[in-house]
């Protein structure tokens, strides 16, 4: 409802459309600081549709290098401390008076207190992943204190920072523009394409039942246009955009603020990037075009609202986006896209309602297998099981299923589950009977999941009986198969019985066949020692602690894998 409200206000007509934003008063301006003492440039903004989530913050550059000052945006505390080899990498969480918590992702390495701080919880928890809430007096901050350098942890794309603002209380994610970050913008977001998708049972475009994918033109003072043409629609369609945004002496295709489609004074659907729940983050998968994305990695507005799309950057209206003509009819519809900075571009295109369909497509036969997303979608067959609540996918699903016998691959027959490029909201239960599987191996059993380009990704699960059970998170082919192999450490520039200094870093990857790595620790003489794991790149990094005494020293890397396969690495060497 919170979005409703404050939607109104701001896309109640076409008056306020080319108004500065105005939605920001309850934000306060001026407040936090900017925690990089560089102009701010993005590489990334809030909002964006990025595979499985909406982007929650601002990326913001650090001159393609490491190792900058990141400050504290305002008085507050560390409330949370994260290490992971994944995701924010080394990231921190500072709460302030005035409700609002600061995030500062894919940090190198904290700074001061904060780094002794931890690096202490390090050694208390005996592990490098932490994740640690304090109270208000552990770990005080002031205003402009470096907390930290930047970096490129977690998985990370290249160094930048990762800054959100989030609602202390509802952790509800903000878009730190609200807060008035100086960033400059003059250039207006920019439309590549515009597409036009036929939706529902014998609709047409043109007499053809496929998308019309229509180029925008430029002309030689730079507006933007699309060739006029005839669009004869039959039925029902959408529209969907390629649209993206840069911002001034940069060259980074940023996502935009808000995204409208209007027919005359109506708005048919809006895309505001205001805020969002974390629960919601999922649902950038059906407010974009998934199969694009993960097919072309095209991020592409999808101005139709799906069923079960319940996130709130859509805004809810009485139309969803799905538009219908009656013969003759005629339509101008107008996409405006808009930067938080207010600059504006817009693209108009007349439709018309067909006067008949053609005769081919009348006769499309409905699949066998149809499933409303308001529903639990249960499949029981004698070998395959599969449990999905209500909501869990978007819009109404013309199932695919196939079983195939491949018998030197799997221990159980191979069951296509649809395919793997329509998104899937939280997770199922699938439950596979196994098929000439030896007794002495179903702890090592695994639930493969061929994906999109061949990838694999194998699951650890629960034996039912003679049928193994797993959750996933996608569609795409399954079968059971074991992971009987053991993780593999490869030293890189570290030989058993050779000598090194304390302060020397020794390096090692780390690596697993199948069902992936569950966890690493390293031990000198038995102690557990501080070290760093990337998970992208799966290196890990062992600095030689000052505090070792000269002489001989044993050194054990122990590693396991999602189904318990372990080794156990170790080596004698001698500090000078
Ligand atoms: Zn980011």
């Amino acid at each position: 409802m919170r979005f409703c409200c404050k939607q109104l206000l701001l896309l109640g007509g076409l008056v306020l459309l080319y108004l500065p934003v105005q939605a920001q008063q309850a934000y306060p301006k001026g407040y936090f600081r900017s925690p990089l003492d560089i102009s701010l440039k993005l590489s990334g903004t809030f909002g964006e549709l990025r595979t499985n989530h909406f982007h929650s913050g601002l990326d913001i550059r650090t001159n393609s290098v490491e190792g900058l000052n990141i400050y504290a945006a305002a008085d507050g505390f560390v409330s949370r401390v994260k290490v992971s080899a994944y995701g924010y990498g080394l990231a921190l969480y500072v709460d302030h008076p005035n409700g609002y918590t600061t995030v500062y992702a894919h940090l190198q390495q904290f700074q001061g207190d904060i780094a002794d701080w931890v690096y202490k919880k390090h050694y208390e928890k005996e592990s490098f992943e932490l994740d640690i809430t304090l109270y208000p007096n552990e770990l005080p901050v002031k205003k402009g204190q470096v907390i930290a350098l930047s970096g490129n942890s977690g998985g990370s794309g290249g160094p930048h920072l990762h800054f959100e603002i989030r609602d202390t209380k509802t952790e509800e994610i903000l878009n730190p523009q609200l807060f008035g970050f100086p960033v400059a913008d003059k250039v207006a977001p920019t439309f590549a394409f515009v597409e036009l998708v036929p939706h529902g049972p014998g609709s047409q475009i043109n007499g053809s039942g496929n998308v019309k994918k229509m180029w925008v033109q430029r002309d030689k003072a730079g507006n933007t246009f699309l060739t006029k043409q005839q669009l004869q629609m039959w039925g029902g369609f959408y529209v969907q955009t390629k649209v993206s945004d840069k911002h001034d002496g940069n060259g980074f295709n940023n996502g935009i603020y808000r995204l409208l489609l209007l027919d005359g004074k109506d708005t048919l659907y809006a895309f505001q990037a205001d805020a969002f729940a974390f629960a919601e983050t999922r649902y950038a998968n059906t407010v974009m075009d998934y199969k694009q994305k993960v097919l072309k990695r095209e991020q592409i507005y999808r101005c139709m609202r799906t069923p079960g799309n319940k996130s709130t950057v859509v805004a809810k209206r009485n139309s969803d986006g799905i538009i219908g003509l009656l013969p003759g009819e005629s339509k101008t519809l107008l996409l405006v896209a808009t930067d938080f900075a207010g600059n504006t571009s817009k693209l108009d295109f007349a439709v018309i309602g067909a006067e008949q369909r053609t005769a081919e497509l009348l006769a499309t036969a409905a699949p066998s297998e149809r499933y409303s997303p308001d529903k639990p979608l249960n499949i029981i067959k004698e070998d395959l099981r599969v449990s999905m609540p209500a909501w869990n996918f978007y819009d109404t699903l013309d199932l695919v299923y196939r079983k195939t016998i491949k018998p030197f691959v799997a221990f159980s027959a191979v069951h296509t589950l649809h395919t793997a490029d329509e998104p899937i909201h939280g997770f199922y239960t699938i439950s596979i009977k196994q098929n000439g599987l030896p007794d002495s191996l179903r702890s090592k059993t695994v639930l493969v999941n061929v994906g999109l380009n061949n990838s694999r990704n194998a699951t650890a699960g629960v034996w039912k009986a003679d049928f193994f059970e797993a959750k996933v998170r996608s569609f795409g082919d399954f079968y059971l198969s074991i992971d009987t192999v053991a993780p593999v450490v490869r030293a890189l520039n570290f030989k058993a019985g050779a000598s090194y200094r304390a302060g020397q870093r020794l390096n090692f990857k780390l690596s697993d066949n199948l069902v992936g790595l569950a966890s690493y620790q390293v031990y000198i003489d038995g102690q557990w020692q501080y070290h760093y794991f990337d998970g992208k790149t799966a290196s890990l990094q062992l600095p030689l602690e000052k505090k070792l005494v000269s002489g001989n020293h044993l050194l054990e890397i122990v590693v396991k894998d999602g189904v318990g396969n372990t080794t156990q690495y170790q080596a004698n060497f001698n500090l000078l």
